[in-house]
């Protein structure tokens, strides 16, 4: 048996492992075998993780860090990010099963999040307020929370963190990250940069382990004042409830059931590109996923054809090669999930129009892999258009014009994103205006950027990421009034 590289925890600066000396494996969905292990952390390490946040957000140099100081240390973090980045995309690719092709571009952008926070950090200003009464002068001053708890999921686990952390930390708050416990590695390999960087101890902390134990625990502490989470919608109700009880600040980025929707004015080959980016990219394993492809009924059946022709020519491989265009699922029980849901499609009365299964080829037998699968002639009323898959799997969905097609998409629970393909501006803007979602591409699907807000309607979230708009999500408002004015006035009226 092959040794298990090690990854560990860093606590107040400390490199530790678990209270417990627990350890977690964590496997490549490639090849089905461990590969590597972390630390199963548990409630002892959770409150370490929350102290020795507090300590650095309320006595450490941290606080009293200049704002610019603090983007010199995000950008410096940024740029060891870009130096290493080949290595921290090959941790992912083992641990997750993403595209090296998909990773390295994703980890050499990451830096640009690192580097726009910490433009952002030093431009933090408060205001001062016209009163209408004299002899008060008031201020506003905007302060970070306090210690921040991110919970990440396993997808995109170092993009989603930096989505958290750079503004958490631009902001000047301390934080513990919880990532998944399938997917830790990248952000532990992380924490080496974080020591090169030169944080002061205790400023970004890790945890990792399991939700029930760990995750749990870090929501409860009474000294985290936020907990910033992206994962599934049934764990972030039961996160929303947890923070609730201590009337603590919260971010959710949820699921989504996200409708792209095919127009007959579209130009048909981008929009099937679109389409089949939308869904088998990341192996649908994103919260951003076209789930839900809505097609005019007159070009319903070219654009079904087009659609498995080219889905049809789609290469699963080793996600190390360049070659792949579709990896495994990250985790087996995701996996099964997956499956389940084709064969609920299968009894709801969808038609199977490509996969369905597991692929039969050997060299993929020990890996993760379900085929790329389209289902035609879905309802939205069926589950496998109403509920998130979380995989390669497509549900093609008719209308016949506008008005249908703006009733089936707000026809969720989710709101997160939607796409839209159309040659018609004035239909391009009204679908804008009239799908409720955090986010509509037009003519495109999956753009994100540092500088553009993310989040989701409904069912989807709450808050935002990423943009300016994260800032706000970190931040809160102080007012300050000077009387300036000899004596004080009735004290038994309000001033
Ligand atoms: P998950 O909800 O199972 O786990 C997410 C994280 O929460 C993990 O780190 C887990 O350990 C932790 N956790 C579990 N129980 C907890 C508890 N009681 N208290 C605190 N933490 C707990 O999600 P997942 O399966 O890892 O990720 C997939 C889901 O994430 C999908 O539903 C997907 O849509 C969603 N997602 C959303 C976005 C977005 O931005 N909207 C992005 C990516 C993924």
């Amino acid at each position: 048996m092959t040794e298990l590289a090690r990854f560990y925890n860093v606590v107040g600066g400390q490199t530790c492992g678990s209270a417990n000396g627990g350890w977690l494996a964590s496997t490549n969905p490639y090849t089905g075998e461990d590969w590597a292990e972390v630390p199963r952390c548990g409630p002892d390490d959770a409150r370490a993780a929350v102290e020795a946040a507090h300590r650095a957000f309320t006595k450490g140099p941290w606080a009293s860090l200049s704002a610019t100081s603090r983007g010199k240390l995000l950008r410096r973090l940024g740029d060891l990010i870009a130096r290493d980045a080949e290595k921290l995309a090959a941790i992912e690719v083992r641990d997750n099963g993403k595209l090296l092709a998909e990773m390295a571009g994703q980890v050499r952008y990451i830096p640009e999040w690192f580097y726009y926070y910490g433009g952002l950090a030093d431009k933090i200003e408060g205001g001062v307020l016209p009163t209408d009464k004299p002899n008060l002068f008031s201020y506003t001053k905007r302060e970070p929370l306090g210690v921040v708890v991110a919970i990440t999921p396993w997808n995109s686990p170092l993009l989603l963190l930096t989505w958290k952390l750079a503004p958490a930390l631009a902001a000047g708050n301390t934080v513990v990250i919880k990532p998944s416990e399938f997917t830790s590695c990248s952000t532990l390999a992380l924490m080496d940069l974080v020591k090169e960087a030169e944080f002061p101890d205790g400023v970004i902390n890790t945890v990792t382990g399991y939700g029930s134990e760990v995750g749990a625990a870090l929501v409860e502490h009474p000294l985290v004042a936020k907990v910033a989470f992206t994962g599934g919608d049934a764990t972030g109700a039961a996160v929303y409830a947890a923070a609730a009880r201590g009337i603590k600040h919260v971010t959710l980025e949820l699921g989504g059931k996200s409708p792209n929707i095919i127009f007959a004015d579209a130009k048909i080959d981008d929009a099937v590109k679109g389409a089949i980016s939308g869904i088998f990219a990341a192996s649908g394993q994103t919260c951003i996923a076209g789930s839900r492809l809505l097609v005019q009924r007159s070009v319903y059946d070219q654009v079904s054809a087009k659609l498995v022709a080219l889905a049809k020519t789609a290469r699963l491989g080793d996600p190390m090669a360049e070659t792949t265009q579709v990896g495994p699922i990250t985790t087996l029980p995701q996996r099964d999930k997956v499956l389940n849901y084709i064969d609920i499609a299968r009894s709801e009365g969808a038609t199977c129009l490509l996969g369905g299964k597991r692929p039969e080829s050997p060299e993929l037998a020990k890996g993760w892999f379900v085929e790329p699968t389209v289902f035609g002639d879905v309802s939205n009323s069926m589950r496998i258009a109403r509920e998130e898959v979380f995989g390669p799997v497509l549900s093609i969905i008719p209308f016949e014009d506008d008005a249908e097609a703006i009733e089936i998409a707000n026809d969720s629970l989710y709101g997160l994103a939607a796409g839209v393909w159309t040659s018609d501006i004035r239909r391009a803007f009204t679908m804008a205006d009239k799908i409720r979602a955090g986010t509509v591409w037009v003519n495109t699907y999956r753009a994100v950027s540092f500088m553009a807000p993310f989040g989701g309607t409904k069912q989807s979230g709450i808050g935002r990421e990423n943009g300016q708009a994260a800032m706000d999500e970190y931040l809160e408002t102080k007012c300050v009034w000077i009387n300036l004015a000899e004596g004080v006035p009735n004290p038994f009226v309000l001033r």
